[in-house]
């Protein structure tokens, strides 16, 4: 599936995690956020993380909660990252569970206890250690690792795990999220050139995305429309990544005249410390990135049409004002967050836009809109869907099929087995057949739980 990434390297007698993500979208998923029992956290050797994206790093806590004391190796903007994630996450997940606690009491039930708390989220932030990008690092006995650029969010990587045992040396590549090469502000992803097996992600494994230019294109058709009809436009996003681009994509629209300037709102706490984790890192960003964020920098009365919520209050307020706007808010797969409480005041108006720019999971709302179900229950409420609801693929931060490939290309002359993950079986098998096709190369889909041998 999509979500809950986590690889077990075990080689030269070394056991090496890599990413242990949370799974989302539906309870019977959620109830997978657990530390599986043959992850022996005592003869864990080190664990690596690709990016910071909740479906990597979600389960971290888990292993210092179950005692786990060495090393997480990331990047200096993905360690910010995840801990801004990871400190959200245990927040949420001690509120979700005091609420269902009360309900327990009244039922005469015993309480339960957070999956982690914000003491576990802390335990383990302390063992993060920063690596550079492009250099090789000693992971333990054995191994060393070089992360390059995903170019899927700040600080992203996929990572080349150099295992050495009786003189001879494997290269073990994890993807980690691949970027489409085409977003904005981010650089464009690495590939290596040696694998004897490579961990692939397959999300979009099974078809291309519009172009960026396409996508710019309905992008501005819908902000015209919003516009003339003085509607809503909402933007389900996560407050990591397509925040930001959504912004930097108006910033450059508004700034070239080729759209009227229009009130803008980032309604998320989290979203606005990200903001100020991706400004920390102007290391990371492209060049066309910097010219936009000067300009803007230098045009104070642009400036003035974004904002940023911080309280309830000021959210609740934004029910009021009138179009157009648009609202920016998580989460990205509409399954919780503020951005639900403004579909319930949106979705039944003709005149509101949604515009789904991420991934959407199995049995959350957003798959249910992108899927054009005519009616939504929200709060026990059944609400008309008659919004417009527009999908961007285009703004994806994975890459299509295309993509995926072209970045295998690097490596596929070396022979390396191919194993993939992060994808539903649907575009998991359409993405093996196009590697089979194009490389001639076997790919593995295991199942959650199975051991792959490399001879
Ligand atoms: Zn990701
Ligand atoms: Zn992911």
């Amino acid at each position: 599936m999509v979500t809950g990434s986590a690889t077990l390297v075990e080689a030269a007698g070394r056991r090496v995690l890599v990413d242990f993500g949370a799974f989302q979208g539906g309870r019977d998923l959620e109830r997978l956020n657990e530390k599986p029992e043959q992850m022996d956290v005592a003869t864990l050797d080190a664990v690596l993380l690709t990016h910071g994206h909740l479906d990597h790093c979600g389960r971290l806590p888990l292993l210092a909660k179950a005692g786990y004391k060495g090393h997480v190796l990331a990047t200096p903007a993905t360690i910010e990252m995840a801990g801004l994630i990871l400190r959200d996450s245990a927040k949420i997940q001690e509120s979700e569970t005091a609420r269902r606690n009360r309900r327990r009491r009244r039922a005469g039930l015993s309480e339960e206890e957070p999956a982690f708390t914000t003491e576990d989220a802390e335990a383990i932030l302390k063992c993060f250690r920063p690596v550079p990008y492009n250099e090789a690092v000693e992971v333990t006995d054995g191994h060393r690792a070089v992360f390059v650029e995903a170019g899927h969010m700040l600080g992203s990587t996929s990572i080349d795990l150099a295992v050495s045992e009786g003189g001879e040396t494997r290269h073990l590549i994890f993807s980690g999220d691949i970027g489409p090469g085409s977003l904005p502000i981010l650089k464009d992803s690495r590939c290596f050139t040696q694998a004897d097996l490579v961990v692939l992600e397959s999300t979009y494994g099974d078809r291309d995305h519009r172009s960026m230019g396409e996508t710019l294109e309905e992008f501005e058709e819908i902000l015209h429309e919003a516009i003339e009809a003085k509607g809503r436009i909402l933007v389900p996003a996560f407050a990591v990544g397509r925040t930001q681009q959504i912004i930097y994509h108006l910033v450059e629209l508004f700034l070239s005249g080729r759209v009227e300037p229009f009130p803008v709102y980032v309604d998320s706490p989290m979203a606005s410390r990200a903001n100020r984790i991706y400004m920390r890192h102007p290391e990371l960003f492209d060049e066309e990135s910097h010219k936009v964020y000067k300009a803007l920098e230098d045009n104070p009365s642009l400036r003035r049409f974004f904002h940023e919520t911080e309280s309830v209050e000021e959210s609740m307020a934004l029910n009021k004002q009138g179009g157009p706007c648009l609202i920016v808010a998580s989460s990205g797969m509409c399954h919780a967050g503020r951005i639900v409480h403004h579909l319930r005041h949106g979705l039944w108006r003709k005149e509101t836009h949604v515009i789904i720019v991420g991934y959407q999971a199995r049995g959350t709302l957003g798959r249910r809109l992108v899927d054009g179900e005519p009616h939504v229950r929200m709060f026990g409420e059944r609400i008309a869907v008659k919004a417009k609801i527009h999908t961007l693929g285009g703004f994806s931060a994975h890459a299509g099929r295309s993509a995926l490939l072209e970045w295998l290309a690097c490596c596929a002359h070396s022979g390396p087995k191919v194993v993939l993950n992060h994808g539903e079986d649907g575009p998991r098998a359409a993405l093996a057949e196009a590697i089979r096709e194009r490389f001639g190369l076997e790919t593995a889909m295991p199942q959650m739980g199975e051991t792959l041998e490399l001879s």
